[in-house]
């Protein structure tokens, strides 16, 4: 799994965390203050991988002081989602990056 990620500059360490919040469901944590994603090691790696993608948006958008899109939960996910299914093909999260090729 990536370790770090370099967000506009600011270096984001992802740790994986045996849970978040149970009650609330929550999954996935970006904590700007800290400069760190927590992301819940339980769910399948396709979900953490949408979920890891959710919680870099929050810090790009927070970087880039997009705040009404950042506050609005419903926009993060359907960016986020968006993303995460057109370049999932190329990254798998074990931290090895596949080649994105041009097909002739
Ligand atoms: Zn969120």
């Amino acid at each position: 799994m990536i370790e770090k990620i370099d967000i506009l500059g600011v270096t984001y360490a992802i740790s994986l965390v045996p849970a978040i919040s149970r009650e609330k469901y929550t999954i996935g944590q970006c904590d700007y203050a800290n400069q760190s994603i927590d992301l819940d090691m339980a769910p399948p790696p396709d979900l953490m991988g949408a979920t890891l993608f959710h919680e870099v948006l929050h810090a790009v958008l927070e970087g880039v002081g997009e705040d009404c899109v950042n506050s609005d939960e419903g926009s993060v996910q359907r960016i986020a989602r968006g993303l995460y299914q057109a370049l999932k093909p190329y990254v798998d999260f074990s931290g090895k990056e596949k080649r994105l090729t041009a097909k002739r």
